[in-house]
């Protein structure tokens, strides 16, 4: 027997119910935003993320699924959507039309050690915002994704996180105060941050370590060292979250894995998972359109996994799909000839309804119609199929009724009301 690939997996029937309610509730709020939804290949010339991601990332030099085409051009299979959309803004023009709200959802794909919770082929819904320089949009974004969060059933014990990452006007100065800060504490620092602090510093500040965490709480940190644009920006954010009382947390700890990030960035996470998890992150990338190519662009954006929110709603073992409203027992020759064209008339009615394909006795029919969890059984054999009836049967009283084939739709609609 072929089985899945390590790391993979099936979302079964009784799962993807609801998965489809966490996206068409994405569809839904983004929405009510005016956010589009943009859907974009599931494979990219793996230059795209090298130049978008970074490539000297992990995501890059160690994650990615990529390989060469038939005719040996390097193709990857998407790592995040952010490259995607910004590949599509620019390649459709679309800085004609700011600003340029779109969200998506699908697939994502990074070669990781698998482990409970995380997967190889994982999904992600996210949302990009393309244009607005100011703080309005930063904090609208975050009304919308605390909105979606709160509308999907996970209000409880949500906590906004956000902190200023400065820019390229205010970065390097602090960068180089941490990294003398750090150089002081070296010995102190884990193996894998003594090895990235010259590389990437700042991500140091959010390694779990012990060790590491005591001194990232001392270290000077971005937010103190902010130029006056960053730091009018950040005020005008606060401001605008206090003016929708929406309430968050400033953490001066928080950095987000990828380069491109600039000023806001945020995480809204929960305690549900044990230790404090995000379940969104994002936050602005205004010189990535330009790094790729474009023209100076400002961007915010967010993403969130959904296997993680589908495990929060703690649903995901026990959905079994709906049941049917009616089930259809189908018994003799007669009656299979004429029992697809009423099921079609039922159907068209908007009723769903499932037929026994595969015959049997009638004892062993009405035992499938229990299990089924139909509300109502239409019984037809070949008495029934000769005169042009059914017999039909509500399944909690156990009450029966001959209806004429011709009348069944309208009674099945009205019965089931
Ligand atoms: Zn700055
Ligand atoms: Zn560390």
């Amino acid at each position: 027997m072929i089985r899945v690939i390590r790391g993979v997996r099936d979302i079964l029937p009784g799962e993807a119910v609801q998965w489809q309610s966490v996206e068409a509730e994405a569809r839904r709020i983004f929405g009510l935003y005016g956010f589009h939804e943009l859907r974009t290949p599931i494979m990219e010339r793996t230059e795209l993320f090298a130049r978008a991601v970074g490539e000297t990332s992990d995501i890059v030099e160690k994650e990615m699924y990529s390989f060469p085409d038939r005719k040996g051009a390097s193709i990857s299979l998407r790592p995040e959507g952010t490259a995607s959309v910004v590949r599509s803004f620019m390649e459709n023009g679309f800085e004609r039309q700011l600003p340029w709200k779109v969200f998506y959802m699908g697939p994502m794909f990074r070669y990781e050690r698998p482990q409970k919770g995380r997967y190889r082929q994982f999904h992600q819904i996210g949302c990009e915002l393309f244009g607005p320089q100011g703080p309005l949009a930063d904090a609208e974004m975050m009304a919308m994704a605390m909105r979606y969060l709160g509308q999907i059933g996970l209000a409880e014990g949500l906590t906004l996180e956000l902190n200023s990452l400065g820019c390229p006007a205010c970065r390097p100065a602090y960068r180089e105060k941490l990294t003398s800060y750090l150089e002081s504490k070296k010995e102190a620092l884990c193996g894998h941050c003594q090895s990235r602090m010259d590389r990437n510093p700042l991500r140091i500040l959010d390694c779990k370590t012990p060790g590491c965490r005591e001194i990232a709480q001392s270290a000077p940190h971005m937010k103190e060292h902010l130029c006056d644009d960053c730091q009018s920006h950040f005020d005008g954010l606060l401001a605008h979250l206090d003016g929708m009382q929406l309430p968050y947390q400033i953490n001066p700890l928080m950095v987000r894995g990828l380069d491109y990030y600039n000023r806001t960035a945020f995480e809204i996470t929960t305690g549900d998972l044990g230790a404090q998890n995000a379940v969104a992150a994002g936050g602005r990338y205004d010189r990535l359109v330009a790094d790729m190519g474009g023209r100076a662009m400002p961007a915010i954006g967010f993403a969130m996994g959904v296997e993680r929110l589908v495990l929060l709603l703690g649903e995901q073992n026990q959905t079994t799909p709906p049941a049917p409203s009616v089930y259809m027992v189908v018994a003799g020759p007669e009656a299979e000839a004429v029992a697809l064209a009423a099921a079609e008339s039922i159907r068209g009615a908007d009723i769903t309804l499932e037929v026994n394909l595969q015959g049997g006795g009638m004892r062993n029919q009405m035992k499938k119609a229990a299990r089924s969890g139909a509300a109502i059984t239409v019984i037809i054999g070949d008495h029934e199929a000769a005169q042009k009836v059914a017999q039909c049967k509500v399944m909690e009283s156990g009450e029966q009724q001959e209806i004429s084939l011709a009348d069944l739709p309208e009674r099945l609609k009205s019965d089931l009301k």
